[in-house]
């Protein structure tokens, strides 16, 4: 190819552009109230690596600014990048490693700009240093992200940081620094970066919408009391469960589950003394679970188990546990203490259908069983 196809002036130009609208589309998707903070460290990161290189591509610019802080805001700008990557990973950068990386980018540009200059060691250095600081986006999106979700900034970080890297190495190689026109490895570098700089832009805005819409996923199918899964949320993973059971061929079982007098500890206690026996019912419910069990708010004070794999005798046995965990368990709230019972329902695939409605239905008339012979105890369906 020749390098003369890629006109750099044109290329610079575009570079320029794309730099400036991926920078102000950062800035924009930042400044929703709800966003979250690693987008503002994006955006910020962005908005500082654009002052950093219009300080080191303005020549006509005092040698301080030019070729000593550019250099140190461009490294700021992408340690701010870099620590809203690790902030949306669940981690931080420290301030510490910031002014690291930071001290580095004025230190050693200082030096070949104010002690011993050559622009070309400048010029190598902040290749070979700003390719580094991309790969090391790259390895935080690697490690903590979703494949799917992830594989677009990641591409963009690995591109921008080679683009660089090979030109640290066109500035190692070549005797003038500045002569550019013939060189086909500035013509691909300055092509790839604006590419990679789109890719990292929608990749970090498609990184936050999907962690978004994770979060609505996970709260539309959530109580939002106790964490339960809500009747949404049992819909759609105990039909999964259902049929995993049925083509495995393992029992099913149903728990009904529902606090005695709940009515008269609200009348009594109040209402947030209510919600406290609800908070602990599922905790202690969650506890007595193995993780791929099910457990779902099915009204008011009425909760639901789904056990896979787990027969009659099986279940009956557990939900035995449960209403002896319960009756001697005491709430306390506020100084207040409580104490509560629940009478349970227990069916099972193996007396009735794998249909997660039937046997829930099933399990509430074996609920109201145990009701009707005195509450606190275990009815089987
Ligand atoms: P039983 O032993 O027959 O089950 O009697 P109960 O009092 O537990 O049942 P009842 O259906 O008469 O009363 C249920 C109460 O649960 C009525 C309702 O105000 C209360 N309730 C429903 N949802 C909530 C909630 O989220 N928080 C609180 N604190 N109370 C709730
Ligand atoms: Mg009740
Ligand atoms: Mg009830």
């Amino acid at each position: 190819m020749d390098a003369g196809v890629l006109n750099l002036d044109t290329l610079l130009l575009v570079q320029v552009c794309v730099t400036l609208l991926t920078t102000a589309l950062l800035v924009a998707s930042a400044c929703y109230t709800e966003s979250p903070p690693e987008q503002r460290w994006w955006a910020g990161g962005n908005v500082l690596v654009c002052v950093g290189l219009a300080l080191t591509g303005i020549e006509s610019l005092p040698v301080l600014l030019h070729g000593v802080i550019g250099y140190g805001v461009i490294a700021f700008g992408l340690a701010l990048a870099l620590r809203g990557l690790r902030v949306h990973c669940s981690s931080t950068l420290s301030w510490q490693a910031i002014a690291v990386i930071t001290v580095l980018a004025l230190l050693i540009p200082g030096w070949f700009t104010l002690v011993a200059p050559s622009l070309r060691a400048r010029l190598c250095f902040s290749g070979f240093y700003f390719a580094l600081l991309n790969w090391l986006c790259a390895v935080v999106v690697a490690r903590h992200g979703v494949w799917r979700v992830s594989i677009v900034s990641l591409t963009g970080f690995i591109l921008l940081g080679l683009a660089l890297f090979l030109r640290g190495v066109h500035m190692l190689l070549h005797v003038d620094p500045m002569d550019h026109t013939s060189s086909l490895v500035m013509g691909l570098s300055t092509l790839a970066i604006p590419l990679a700089q789109i890719c990292i832009a929608f990749g970090l805005i498609q990184m936050v919408m999907w962690r978004y819409a994770e979060r609505l996923r996970r709260l539309s199918a959530l109580d939002a009391l106790t964490g339960a899964l809500n009747r949404a949320g049992l819909e759609t993973q105990g039909k999964r469960v259902g049929l995993r059971a049925l083509r495995a061929g393992r029992s099913l079982a149903v728990i009904m589950i529902d606090v005695d007098y709940f009515k008269q500890i609200n009348d009594n206690h109040g209402h947030p003394v209510g919600d406290e026996v609800l908070r602990h019912l599922a905790r202690l419910l969650k506890v007595e679970l193995r993780p791929h069990d099910l457990m779902a708010r099915f009204g008011g004070e009425e909760f639901v188990l789904v056990l896979d794999g787990v027969d009659h005798a099986a279940a009956l046995n557990i939900a035995e546990r449960v209403r002896a965990r319960i009756e001697h368990e005491v709430v306390e709230w506020d100084g207040m203490s409580v104490r509560y019972t629940a009478s349970l329902g227990v069916v099972c695939s193996d007396q009735h259908s794998y249909d997660l409605f039937r046997l829930i239905a099933a399990g509430d008339a074996a609920m109201y069983q145990a009701k009707r012979a005195g509450r606190n105890r275990v009815a089987a369906g």
